[in-house]
């Protein structure tokens, strides 16, 4: 059960859940920076209001960087454009030619981006997409396979997928794990820490004790991490399914 109200707070409006649950959660969402507080059923509306005012300048400075990612996502894939491959910044150049649109890396800080003549930005996209995907799934599939026999775990099915606020799912009965495609742009360590987590909701449904035990066990730095993803997709909240 859980029920909805609003609170405001100088210029920011928050949406404020009430569930049963121990902690407070803040996020900032997508699209519009809007602030979202999942708060513990029985926690008084001041009390929220205090700790809204806490963290008001963290909420700000996510609100900041939301208008800046907002910037990013409006390239259209013309040369000259940084795009991001596994953590590491290119600079992108487009060569036309009536041939098979490939993706290839140059130098060291290089993307070619090859495709035919005319082709349009959402065309462009596309390729790049195509071959982020291609390049992740790679990554992934060597990431699970290893995990899966450090961890005892068998995941059925596993595939790429482009979501909006989460990083990775898990279907823990079905055993099946999702990996957001937008994690090809972050650090490896950033994809294994989710290749991680999903593989761990094999073991443990719930980010329960033993969910984070497991996890410190077998990533020790998963916070510093965590925290790096988290900077990136601009959501403080905490992994749902
Ligand atoms: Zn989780």
């Amino acid at each position: 059960m859980s029920t909805n109200s609003y609170l405001q707070l100088g210029s920011v409006e928050a949406l404020v859940v009430r569930k049963p649950i121990k902690n407070l959660h803040l996020s900032v969402l997508p699209p519009n920076g809007w602030v979202r507080v999942t708060a513990p059923a029985n926690m008084k509306d001041d009390a929220i209001r205090t700790l809204l005012a806490l963290r008001l300048p963290w909420i700000k400075k996510q609100q900041a960087k939301f208008t800046g990612q907002e910037r990013q996502t409006k390239r259209d894939y013309s040369s000259g454009e940084s795009h991001y491959f596994f953590g590491k910044r290119y600079r992108l150049e487009v060569v036309y030619k009536d041939e098979a649109p490939v993706v290839t890396l140059k130098g060291k800080n290089k993307i070619i981006l090859q495709v035919r003549p005319k082709s349009p930005a959402i065309k462009r996209r596309e390729v790049m997409m195509d071959w982020y995907r291609k390049e992740l799934h790679t990554v992934v599939d060597e990431l699970i396979a290893k995990w899966q026999k450090k961890m005892g775990v068998e995941v059925k099915f596993w595939g790429i997928k482009q979501m909006k606020t989460r990083w990775g799912t898990c279907n823990h009965k079905r055993a099946r794990v999702l990996i957001n495609l937008e994690l090809a742009k972050k650090p490896i360590a950033c994809v294994e820490y989710v290749v991680v987590h999903e593989l761990l909701h094999l073991i443990e449904k719930k980010h329960s004790d033993k969910f984070v035990a497991l996890m410190a066990k077998y990533i020790p730095k998963w916070k510093g991490i965590k925290e790096e993803l988290n900077s990136f997709i601009l959501s403080y909240e905490e992994w749902k399914y």
